[in-house]
Parts: C-alpha cells; sequence; structure tokens
C-alpha cells in the first residue's frame, strides 16, 4: 500500500524525525489558513497524489504571499496530475500539503528498504539528491552508498555515523542523520514497510538537514495487524480495476497491451504473458483467478478483463488440477452469456475432465476459439488482435 507524503510526514514524525511543519489543505480557503498557522513568508504548496515526480509536473510549488498560497492551491485542487512515474495515468489532486518553504543548499538522497540479496533491511543514500536515483546508479555508481544492517544487532549509531561522514557531511549534520536513520529503522520494522524514500534529504543554508519529501510503501502481507495504516488507504488513487478485483479476492495487475488474461495460478499467468510477448502480442493484465476457481469468479474475472475498453481479444489458460476443467467450461459458458462478450475469446485447458471441458464448449453455440496449448493460444490470441 502506497502513501501519502503528508501522512508519510505524520509517521516520521510519531518517530521522532523532524519534519518541515505543514497541514494538509482539501480546499484553497484551508490552504490560506492552514499558511496562516505556519510561521515565516515562505510556503510550498505540494499536490499529494501517490507518486513522484511533482516538481516537474507544476506539482510543488513556492507562494511568498497569502494570495499565492490561494491561487496555486486553487490551480491543483480538483485537477488530475500524471508525472513521469505514473505511466501516463492521471492521479486526482484532492489535497494538497501546505508547509513551511525553506532554503536548499544541497539535495541528498536516503532510502530504506529489504534487500533480497543479503536478506537484510538496507539504506540508500546518495549525495546526489534531486535526482532520479535509477539515473545516479547509472552514470555515477560509486556516488551511492549502501548500509546493509545485521538483523540481530540492529543498526547501530555508528554505522550511521560513517554513512554520513562517507556522504561529506559536517559532525553536526551527521548527528542529525543519525536520528534520522535511527528513527526510521524502528518505523520501517515496527510498521511492516517495504520501502521509505526521503528524496530529497535537504542540506539547507543554515546547515541543517531537513526530510522535504517522504513516500512510504507498507506491505500488504502485514496489513491485517497495522489497522493505523490501512486507516489511512486513499483508494481514489489506486487503479480502479485493481481495487474491483481486490474486493473479489483476485490477483489483477493492469497492464498496457490489449490481449486480456484469464489464467488460473500465479506461475502460469506469468508464463502466458511471457509466451504472449513471445508471439508479438501484449498482454492487457495479470489475471489469477486462484485454485478455487468457480462459475462466480470466472464471470467476475471476465467483466474485470471487459471493463477495459483496450482489451480485443481474451486469452482463458487454465490447468485444472484441483479444479476441474468441465466445471471451468461451465463457468466460462455462463460467464460468455452473461456478459455479453463481442470480442474473440480463445480457451486453453488441460487436466482433470479435459474432455468433458472441451465438448461441453464445443457444443455451447458459443464462438470460442479452442486452444491446443499455451503456445497455440497464444498464437490464435495474438492473431485475432491483429486481425482487427
Ligand atoms: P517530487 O517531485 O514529487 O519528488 O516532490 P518533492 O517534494 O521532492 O519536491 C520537488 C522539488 O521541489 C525538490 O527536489 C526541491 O528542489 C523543491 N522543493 C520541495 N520543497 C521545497 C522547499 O521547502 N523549499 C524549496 N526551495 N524547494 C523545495
Ligand atoms: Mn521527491
Amino acid at each position: 500500500m502506497n502513501f501519502h507524503e503528508y501522512q508519510a510526514k505524520q509517521l516520521f514524525a510519531d518517530y521522532g524525525i523532524a519534519v518541515p511543519t505543514g497541514r494538509v489543505a482539501r480546499t484553497p480557503e484551508e490552504a490560506v489558513d492552514a499558511a496562516k498557522t505556519i510561521p515565516g513568508d515562505l510556503w510550498v504548496i505540494k499536490a499529494q497524489i501517490h507518486a513522484g515526480g511533482r516538481g516537474k509536473a507544476g506539482g510543488v510549488k513556492l507562494a511568498k504571499t497569502l494570495d499565492e498560497v490561494r491561487e496555486y492551491a486553487k490551480g491543483m485542487l480538483g485537477t488530475r496530475m500524471a508525472t513521469y512515474q505514473t505511466a501516463g495515468v492521471e492521479l486526482p489532486v484532492d489535497s494538497v500539503l501546505v508547509c513551511e518553504g525553506t532554503d536548499i543548499a544541497k539535495e541528498l538522497y536516503l532510502s530504506v528498504l529489504v534487500d533480497r540479496d543479503t536478506k537484510s533491511i538496507t539504506f540508500i543514500a546518495s549525495a546526489e539528491g534531486g535526482m532520479d536515483i535509477e539515473q545516479v546508479a547509472h552514470e555515477k555508481p560509486e556516488a551511492i552508498k549502501t548500509l546493509h544492517v545485521n538483523y540481530v544487532q540492529g543498526l547501530q549509531p555508528f554505522e550511521c555515523r560513517d554513512l554520513g561522514f562517507a556522504l561529506g557531511l559536517t559532525a553536526k549534520q551527521v548527528g542529525q542523520l543519525t536520528k534520522i536513520m535511527l528513527g526510521l529503522y524502528r518505523l520501517f520494522n515496527e510498521k511492516d514497510l517495504a520501502l521509505v524514500e526521503l528524496n530529497p534529504l535537504a542540506i539547507l543554508t543554515d546547515g541543517n538537514l531537513a526530510v522535504l519529501d517522504g513516500k512510504i510503501n507498507s506491505d500488504d502481507n502485514a496489513s491485517f495487524r497495522h489497522a493505523d495504516l490501512t486507516a489511512m488507504r486513499d483508494i481514489r488513487q489506486e487503479d480502479e480495476t485493481e481495487v474491483r478485483a481486490s474486493q473479489y479476492d483476485l490477483n489483477y495487475v493492469t497492464m498496457d497491451g490489449n490481449i486480456g488474461c484469464m489464467v488460473n495460478g500465479a506461475g502460469l499467468a506469468m508464463a502466458t504473458m511471457d509466451v504472449i510477448k513471445l508471439e508479438g502480442g501484449a498482454p492487457a493484465n495479470f489475471l489469477d483467478v486462484g485454485g478455487g476457481a468457480n462459475k462466480e469468479r470466472v464471470t467476475e474475472a471476465f467483466k474485470l478483463i471487459l471493463s477495459s475498453d483496450k482489451v480485443k481479444a481474451i486469452f482463458v489458460n487454465i490447468f485444472g488440477g484441483i479444479v476441474r476443467c468441465d466445471m471451468i467450461a461451465e463457468g466460462i459458458i455462463a460467464a460468455v452469456k452473461d456478459v455479453g462478450v463481442q470480442i474473440p475469446v480463445i480457451v486453453r485447458l488441460e487436466g482433470t475432465n479435459v474432455e468433458a471441458g472441451k465438448d461441453l464448449l464445443k457444443n455451447s453455440g458459443l464462438a470460442i476459439i479452442p486452444a491446443d496449448d499455451i503456445n497455440d493460444g497464444a498464437k490464435k490470441a495474438v492473431a485475432a488482435v491483429a486481425g482487427q
């Protein structure tokens, strides 16, 4: 699950990490009221969406007067914003964060994540902040410092100091960095997070470190024990189809191709997408209907796939292990009749009761294109799309 910047900063503050004074606002007047409570004469107005890259997209503005605060908030609220991180999707700007403006001397990068290679919680830091970390990693890999935390002994202050000095910080800044890192490490563990990113962690002109941006991603497998985090969920920032799929316990991810896929089992779903690519096509989604696929789930899955008008054909690839192919065939027939599918449906069935399943499909009177195996099915799906 992803969080808004204002929520991330609230969590940082809860863990003793200093963040710039700020308040979230949902109307231009609320933004002005928020600014009035924040001392100083420079404010930053920041669009709250689940994506970075807002600076370049006009979602971060510096205001010098209350009129500018109102004007910038008005310009952002109620609009939709796309950044280079949203893959063409425009996210709704329902709120803005108004915070105290600061003078930046230099921007650093700091993140915490789980490194699977070393099986450790790892800090990644760079003195080249404000830039995409991927770009730094590519162009100047030596600028990136990593710290793998030994899980038994936990993060040690001396390790934070080593990292700070390696980044070229002064002794005072190293002390501030240590406090930030110890707080982040505790937050990361206690809240079962998957990623925390401060970009930028800024050095201000007065020499102090300041957390100017915060991104958090939490581990959904642990959401059952973090009601405080799930209460922060903003489903308006999430993909609509994926939200609906999660309500039906379907594992669904939207992709940008035009062949809808309905598959049972995550591994087979991945293989199906690979083979579609191999045949020169592009999948419109990842969809695992699960081992216990029944008529209702199959119908719901069809509706989900069809809710995108980008989908020009559907490839159903089912291996009947626990489920029986004849029951799946009944589900497909019922779904196609129920939903009124207008596009080609290619079906590959294999496994328990496969002959009975194939007979049902053949005798259903529906224009279902049967496939012999995964490659044949992918080929037919790609051909069906190409012919339109
Ligand atoms: P992002 O583009 O979505 O990652 O949003 P950020 O919060 O990182 O803001 C983008 C850029 O705006 C930062 O890299 C800073 O250069 C600038 N910025 C953000 N907050 C402040 C601030 O308080 N003062 C100044 N002068 N610039 C800021
Ligand atoms: Mn940022």
